[in-house]
């Protein structure tokens, strides 16, 4: 993969991701679901900006499905850590809508193409597209 930029930690709505095309299926999702209740999502997917089109997951496919399996609203799941009772690491026990926590990353050989750019400071780039904004930090 050519040099990317990474842009910023972000929550993103999982209808906004389109999974990596020709992701092999072969992750456990109903494993990474409990994983996900009992732990929380403590890794960020890696999805990649493109202009013009939607964000791309490279990493993290089946984290997503399992969060999409997950789905809208509060579940009942609980755990006891250390004696402790704890609601589920995804919607917190909470009414929730489908969002992961994702690393945003803009391949340098598309920053050009993006609709709109320009500069902030000296090290910064402040970029529209696709819908969205993003600023970042220009590779050295
Ligand atoms: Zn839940």
């Amino acid at each position: 993969m050519p040099p990317a930029t990474h842009v910023r930690t972000e929550t993103i709505p999982l209808d906004q991701l389109e999974p990596f095309p020709n992701n092999a299926r072969w992750g456990n999702v109903e494993l990474i679901l409990s994983s996900l209740k009992r732990n929380g999502q403590y890794r960020g997917l890696v999805v990649r900006a493109i202009p013009d089109s939607p964000l791309v997951v490279l990493a993290g496919n089946h984290t997503m499905q399992a969060l999409q399996l997950h789905g809208h609203g509060a579940c009942d799941y609980t755990a006891t850590h250390q004696g402790e009772e704890r609601p589920c690491g995804v919607c917190q026990g909470e009414d929730w809508t489908p969002t992961a926590r994702a690393e945003v990353i803009i391949r340098d050989d598309d920053v050009e193409k993006f609709s709109e750019e320009y500069v902030l400071r000296e090290d910064e780039v402040f970029v529209q597209g696709n819908g969205r904004v993003f600023i970042f930090k220009r590779s050295p």
